[in-house]
């Protein structure tokens, strides 16, 4: 069985990564999400061990200390970090795993691997995410400030990754993101020619 792949999926916060990425999982069966563990506060309508793992700082620092993370950052004053274990299991079985992590913890696991597939979702411009980013409801005024600065940043990263994917329209952009996944699976390198045992 081929070994499935690391997809890191990065933009800035308030780009709709969360809906694209939905709609991509709904029509491919050879995903699976990788939940986070962060010490931010849930939100409304988030549920634990769906969206995140929350927990508190001690128990973050204690997945540290155990080498239980693949990798992790402090964003926006919380830590957050991908459990290793999950990943690696659904990777033994074949299935690709979806990390939705902030740049800085991107650019770390391209140092260090190199299964991963990388893809940057970018807003249509600045100013677009900057109305949808200070008009979410569930962020107060000043968080919706820090993210924005955050997120300037995070859009000069974009090349950073193989591939940017422009959100203007979730369904044009979960194809897109099909696509690239597809053309993936075709890479030469992951093909195995299967020739009779002598020649003909
Ligand atoms: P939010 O608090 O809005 O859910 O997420 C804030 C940022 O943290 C987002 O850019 C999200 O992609 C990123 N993030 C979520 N989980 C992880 C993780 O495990 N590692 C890293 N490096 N970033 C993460």
């Amino acid at each position: 069985m081929k070994r499935g792949k690391i997809i890191v999926l990065s933009g800035p916060s308030g780009v709709g990564k969360g809906t694209v990425l939905r709609e991509v999982m709904r029509n491919r069966s050879d995903l699976q999400f990788s939940v986070s563990a962060t010490t931010r506060p849930i939100r409304p309508n988030e549920v634990n061990g769906e969206n995140y793992w929350f927990m508190d700082k001690a128990q973050f620092e204690q997945l540290i200390s155990d080498d239980a993370l693949l990798e992790y950052v402090t964003y926006a004053d919380n830590y957050y970090g991908t459990p290793i274990k999950p990943v690696e299991e659904a990777m033994d079985n074949g299935i690709h795993v979806v990390l939705e992590i902030e740049v800085q913890g991107a650019m770390k696991l391209f140092e260090r691997r190199d299964d991963v597939i990388s893809i940057f979702i970018a807003p249509p411009s600045f100013e677009e995410l900057k109305r949808r980013l200070l008009g979410r409801g569930d962020t107060a005024q000043q968080i919706a400030e820090k993210r924005l600065r955050i997120a300037r940043w995070e859009c000069e990263a974009a090349k950073k990754y193989k591939y940017v994917v422009v959100n203007d329209d979730v369904q044009r952009a979960a194809s897109e993101i099909d696509a690239i996944l597809t053309a993936e699976s075709c890479r030469s390198e992951y093909y195995e020619m299967i020739l009779p045992e002598e020649e003909m």
